[in-house]
């Protein structure tokens, strides 16, 4: 079975007693003098087990990751790995960790399609996924927990999203502009402490709205709130830009590489190749 050593963008927080330090934790209490950064990911393919999950109706992409991470820096103790450290990756971290999982397991070639936005053509593509690289923040220590005076006199406090699910679900109810989007996937901005037990969804909510009472997006910190919000957004770099195959438009559109559960499953032209191998 193929394994591959993978380096996190962000990367786990540990103490030298032995403990690793989640964002909640890292946000009340601050960034620990003797932190350790672990950022070394040991992951093997995706097997039966895995194509298993993924052919099924809730195919769930953290379990396939978490169950072909084979070793985290010195860890490889299963229980751990599932319980511990899995949970407290962060999004930009387990979005890398999916990229390279792809790669490792069905290789480079992506089948996708893509309509142009200006004549609405489909667009067929097949995409080389060695080309994606990867975006890492410049201190991946400090730059994942920050506290801001906001004009009003609040404090706010940011941190980067661990379970991105929440977020997503989040988008869906109640998320149409693109700084509660952003905010929801990647930062996690709350006023005061945070409080143990508060769900990621209410801080999310609490975060958006006190920063807009505050005036800061609108204002004059319209640009450190975009600079901040720009360093958590780490992981893969999935934008590219196509030329539309209609040949009477033939537009350069930028898009995004679409990751859905089908990223993790083999595309269908990619059979028909096997196919044709065998012939
Ligand atoms: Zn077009």
């Amino acid at each position: 079975m193929k394994t591959k050593k993978v380096s996190l963008p962000w990367g786990l927080v540990r103490t030298p007693d032995n403990v690793f330090w989640t964002q909640e934790k890292l946000a009340r209490e601050g960034i620990p003098h003797d932190a350790e950064l672990i950022q070394e990911v040991e992951l093997r393919e995706m097997a039966e087990d895995e194509e298993r999950i993924m052919g099924s109706e809730d195919a769930d992409m953290d379990r396939v990751i978490t169950n072909c991470i084979v070793a985290v820096g010195p860890i490889v103790d299963r229980q751990s790995i599932d319980n511990v450290v899995a949970p407290a990756l962060l999004k930009g971290d387990s979005d890398w960790l999916l990229m390279e999982l792809r790669r490792l397991s069905l290789g480079n070639t992506y089948d996708f399609s893509v309509f142009c936005p200006v004549c609405n053509t489909q667009n067929d593509l097949t995409y080389d996924l060695s080309r994606v690289e990867v975006k890492k923040p410049a201190d991946p220590l400090r730059d994942r927990v920050f506290t801001y005076d906001a004009p009003n006199g609040t404090l706010v406090f940011g941190q980067l999203v661990r379970k991105h699910q929440e977020g997503l679900a989040w988008i869906k109810q109640e998320g149409k502009d693109v700084l509660g989007r952003i905010l929801a996937l990647h930062l996690l901005v709350s006023g005061g402490q945070p409080v143990e037990g508060e769900t990621i969804q209410a801080r999310i909510i609490k975060g958006v709205g006190l920063l807009r009472e505050a005036g800061v997006v609108a204002l004059s910190k319209r640009e450190w709130l975009r600079k901040e919000l720009f360093k958590g957004v780490c992981g893969p770099d999935l934008g590219t830009i196509s030329t539309c195959r209609n040949l009477d438009c033939r537009a350069h559109f930028k898009h995004r590489i679409p990751v859905d559960p089908g990223f993790l499953l083999p595309s269908a032209k990619a059979e028909e190749g096997t196919w044709e191998d065998v012939l």
